[in-house]
C-alpha cells in the first residue's frame, strides 16, 4: 500500500540555525504579503485570486529592490506559502459551500509563522555519522540528531520551529507499506464525553489524562514568575521559556497518550465509528471549544494510524441526533439536556447511559450505512505531519 509517511528530526543548536530562523520569518511576511494581495484581488475584481497568477506576480516583486530579502527563502518555500494560502481558500469556500462557519485564511504574526516548506530541490542530505546527518539548504549546511534511519524517497522537507526555540526538520514521504496489523474483522462505536473521553458501545470508558491538571502548580509557579519580570528583559525571556516549557510537556505527554490509545482501538478493532466533529462544532457552546480541538488532535491521529494499519474510521451522518435518540426503539427524546447523564425512554421505558447509547446509535448508524450516508475519515492516507501541524498546540486534557 502506497502511503504517505513522515519522519521528524531535531536539528542540534548552533548558531547557524539563526538563518533558519530568518528564512521563516521571511516566509511569514511574504505569507502576510500573499494575504494582502488576495484581500486586494478580490476587493477590486470580486473574484478568487488564482494560485498561478499570484506566483508569477510573486515572482515579478522579488526582483524589487525592496523585496530583495526574499530570495533568501528557496523560491519552493514561496511556492509553498502560495499554495498553503490557496488551500486555506478551498477550505474555506467549501465550508461555504456545506454552510459552515469559517472565516477565510488570516494574518499571521511573523513570529507565530511556524514553518517553510521545500519540495525536490532547495535541499541536499549530506554526510552522516552514526547518530547525526547535515542537510544543506541555501548553501548552509545544519546538523541534526539522526535519531533513525532516514528514508530513501524524501518528496517533501519541512523546516519548523517550535516555541521553545528547537528546529525540527519533517521529512514526508511516499512509501510502499505492508501494514502488520492483523484483521480483526470488528467493528466499535465510540462516543466522545465531557468527563469521560471515550465511551464504547460495550460501556467501556476511557478517562481523560488531566495532565493540564496535573501541570497546574507548575503553571502557577512559572506564570508568577513571569509575572515579576519586566517585559522584554532576559529574565523575562527565561520565564517566557519555563512557561512554555511546561505547555509543551503538556502537550507532548498528551500526544503520547492519543497515539497510544489511538493504537489500542486500531489494534482492536477494523471498523471505528465516531460522529462528526464539525457537526459537533457548529452546536458550538460555551466551554465547548477547547475540548474540541483535543478530540479533533485525537482523530487526525486516529486517521493516521488506520491508514497506516488498513483500518477505517468512519463519521456518522452530520445530522443524526446520537445522544438523543433511544438506541432500543429509536424513539427520540428532545427535552435531553447536556448535563443529563442518564434518562429513561418515553417510548420503550429502558434508562439508558448518556454515553453508551449514544455509542451504540453511533455504531448501528455506522454499520448500517458503510459507504452510503458515512464519510470516510480520509479518502487519502494522511501524514503525521498534517496529523500534528493542523492540530492547534493548546494544551487542554
Ligand atoms: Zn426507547
Amino acid at each position: 500500500m502506497e502511503l504517505t509517511r513522515t519522519y521528524q528530526f531535531r536539528l542540534y543548536r548552533a548558531d547557524q540555525n539563526g538563518h533558519l530562523i530568518q528564512q521563516i520569518d521571511i516566509a511569514g511576511i511574504i505569507y502576510n504579503h500573499c494575504i494582502a494581495l488576495h484581500r486586494r484581488y478580490y476587493r477590486l475584481f470580486g473574484r478568487h485570486l488564482h494560485k498561478y497568477t499570484l506566483a508569477k506576480h510573486i515572482t515579478r516583486l522579488k526582483k524589487l529592490p525592496k523585496h530583495a530579502f526574499w530570495n533568501k527563502v528557496g523560491s519552493q518555500a514561496i511556492q509553498d506559502v502560495v499554495e498553503r494560502i490557496d488551500k486555506g481558500y478551498a477550505l474555506f469556500f467549501r465550508n461555504l459551500k456545506a454552510k459552515l462557519r469559517t472565516s477565510p485564511p488570516g494574518f499571521k504574526k511573523v513570529k507565530r509563522y511556524s514553518s517553510f516548506t521545500l519540495k525536490q530541490a532547495g535541499w541536499e542530505l549530506l554526510g552522516a555519522g552514526a547518530h547525526w546527518a547535515r542537510i544543506r539548504i541555501q548553501g548552509r549546511n545544519y546538523k541534526f540528531v539522526k535519531s533513525r534511519e532516514i528514508p530513501p524517497s524524501v518528496k517533501t522537507v519541512t523546516v519548523k520551529r517550535d516555541k521553545l526555540g528547537n528546529l525540527w526538520l519533517y521529512f514526508v514521504c511516499q512509501e510502499d507499506i505492508q501494514s502488520k496489523a492483523t484483521m480483526t474483522g470488528k467493528m466499535a462505536g465510540f462516543d466522545f464525553g465531557m468527563k469521560v473521553f471515550l465511551t464504547d458501545d460495550q460501556g467501556e470508558e476511557t478517562l481523560s489524562p488531566l495532565y493540564l491538571k496535573q501541570a497546574q502548580k507548575d503553571l502557577r509557579k512559572a506564570n508568577r514568575s513571569l509575572a515579576r519580570k519586566r517585559k522584554g528583559s532576559g529574565g523575562w525571556y527565561k520565564a517566557k521559556d519555563q512557561l512554555n516549557k511546561v505547555y509543551q510537556s503538556v502537550v507532548n505527554k498528551r500526544t503520547d497518550w492519543f497515539f497510544k490509545l489511538a493504537h489500542n482501538l486500531t489494534n482492536q478493532f477494523d471498523y471505528l465509528c465516531f460522529e462528526d466533529l464539525n457537526m459537533k462544532g457548529m452546536q458550538a457552546m460555551w466551554g465547548r471549544k477547547i475540548s474540541d480541538l483535543a478530540r479533533s488532535e485525537f482523530m487526525n491521529i486516529l486517521g493516521y494510524l488506520a491508514s497506516l494499519k488498513n483500518k477505517t474510521v468512519y463519521l456518522v451522518g452530520r445530522f443524526f441526533p446520537s445522544s438523543k435518540t433511544c438506541s432500543c426503539c429509536g424513539f427520540v427524546h428532545k427535552e435531553l439536556a447536556l448535563n443529563d447523564r442518564q434518562w429513561s425512554c418515553a417510548g420503550c421505558g429502558v434508562n439508558h447511559h448518556r454515553d453508551i447509547n449514544a455509542a451504540v446509535n453511533i455504531l448501528r448508524e455506522g454499520s448500517s450505512s458503510l459507504g452510503k450516508m458515512a464519510v470516510r475519515l480520509r479518502s487519502e492516507p494522511c501524514s503525521l505531519e498534517a496529523a500534528i501541524a493542523i492540530s492547534p498546540r493548546i494544551p487542554c486534557l
